[in-house]
């Protein structure tokens, strides 16, 4: 259909600008801010120590998926990009959830054999599995086991922003993600420590699921903002194998010499156990690359790794 030139007709007086409400002014240098920013100067940021002293790897290096990121931090290599005032808020945040977990555990499950079923922030050390590393357990929990004795379960949480734990339970974006890879291995690290029978991840959110997506989604008001998942031994045995060889490459290479051919590794970055290099870490770009000489390409992609990384201007400097 050809629609008719109507410009010539009349035309009536333009609408009226509804009368505006208003809404106030944004403040440029907010003044509450200066209260935060005063927690922030009195913040110790000293490391935390390691779970077993004299230790190389910390099992919570899981989450640092990047070889380079992994030796700059094991060599001791002053971060170009330390955590910020947002950084330090959001893990302080992090920490009043195990504060209240901590708080409750006793009640939740009742003591076996006069003795509590869970234990909190319990170091495990991984020296008996041939690696220089400990950790901390968030919890282990134990229960009967049907031929006698006890079972554990070795439990992680975490906390996490409302974006991922939306793409972590709901169809969100595509089938539910579940838990990073990255909490895997450390869970497992931690089962493989304490001979588990399961590993378990708590994630709870900052944010909760909207009121919209309960309905639609018909959720429980618990769901909103927590969820778990398990994972059996047979599983998490494989994952837990795959990180202490990684952790045993990278804690040998950053005993080396400066200096040596081997000194500073490639950006490999190890996604799920699928090893691709970071091409830009400006953009966090990776390859995949194939052939004797590595020239195919067969996958590339991005991730988030470089964005949070806090060796980025480093690793730039340090070419590829
Ligand atoms: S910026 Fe990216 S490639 Fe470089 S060390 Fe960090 S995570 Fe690795």
């Amino acid at each position: 259909m050809v629609k008719r030139d109507l410009s010539d007709l009349p035309a009536g007086p333009p609408p009226e600008e509804p009368e505006r409400v208003a809404l106030g002014e944004r403040v440029a240098q907010p003044l509450f801010a200066q209260a935060v920013e005063a927690w922030f100067e009195d913040l110790d940021q000293t490391e935390r120590p390691r779970a077993v002293e004299g230790t190389a790897w910390r099992a919570s290096m899981a989450s640092v998926r990047c070889d380079r990121a992994a030796w700059y931090q094991l060599r001791g290599v002053p971060k170009t990009e330390p955590p910020s005032i947002a950084d330090e808020w959001r893990m302080n945040n992090g920490q009043l959830v195990h504060d209240v977990l901590d708080r409750y555990q006793d009640r939740v499950f009742p003591e076996v054999h006069g003795q509590s079923r869970v234990h909190n922030e319990v170091t495990f050390d991984l020296a008996p599995f041939g690696l220089s590393g400990s950790g901390h357990c968030d919890f282990v929990h134990y229960w009967d086991a049907p031929e006698g004795g006890l079972h554990c379960e070795a439990v992680e949480v975490k906390t996490v922003g409302g974006f991922k734990f939306k793409t972590a339970t709901s169809r969100f974006k595509g089938p539910p993600e579940g838990p990073g890879y990255d909490h895997w291995a450390q869970a497992a690290l931690a089962g493989l420590a304490f001979d588990a029978q399961r590993i378990r991840i708590v994630y709870i959110a900052f944010e909760n699921i909207g009121a919209d997506l309960v309905r639609r989604w018909n959720l429980a008001e618990v769901d909103r903002f927590l969820a778990e998942w398990t994972m059996e031994r047979d599983q998490f045995l494989p994952i837990a194998q795959a990180e202490l060889v990684r952790a045993r490459l990278l804690v040998d290479l950053a005993s080396m010499e400066p200096g040596s051919p081997t000194d500073v590794p490639m950006r490999m970055l190890d996604l799920a156990g699928r090893r691709v290099l970071v091409s830009d870490p400006r953009k966090g770009s990776w390859v995949q690359t194939d052939g004797p000489n590595q020239e195919l390409v067969h996958d590339a992609g991005t991730s988030w790794h470089c964005d949070y990384c806090r060796f980025r201007t480093q690793c730039l400097s340090d070419g590829a």
